[in-house]
């Protein structure tokens, strides 16, 4: 079997990883913790098995903190930039999709936590679009 992969990393370029594109499933989340994490409105994660990711270099560069009282939830990024970067562990990976320099070949499955949203969220159509600025 032949899997596309997709490549990421950091904004300082410490931290560098690839992964296969076969998906468990890729979820944004509009929960008031991932809205914290992404600083952001929403998360934007790509899950799948530990086989299928690989750091290639930097590994030691990322930071997980894990967040007191609420298991498993954690907040990995690069320790000098600080960009979000992958969670790995023995059950599997989550990687920010925002943190590829590839496109991830698929789109979102869905939107979860969606009554958390922020109430300040707009609609995508109602944000005036500039092509460059
Ligand atoms: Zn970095
Ligand atoms: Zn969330």
């Amino acid at each position: 079997m032949t899997t596309e992969k997709i490549h990421g990393g950091c904004l300082c370029g410490a931290v560098t990883y690839a992964a296969e594109t076969v998906y468990r499933m890729y979820l944004y989340c509009f929960c008031s913790r991932c809205r914290k994490k992404s600083g952001t409105a929403h998360s934007a994660n790509l899950f799948l098995d530990t086989q299928y990711f690989q750091w290639l270099s930097g590994e030691n560069h990322v930071i997980n903190y894990r967040l007191p009282d609420a298991n498993g939830v954690t907040n990995c990024f690069c320790g000098t930039c600080g960009c979000r970067m992958p969670r790995v562990t023995e059950k599997g990976v989550s990687i920010p999709a925002g943190s590829l320099n590839t496109s991830p070949h698929a789109g979102p499955d869905k939107c979860i936590y969606w009554d958390s949203r922020a109430p300040w969220l707009p609609s995508r159509e109602e944000i005036q679009k500039v092509a460059d600025s």
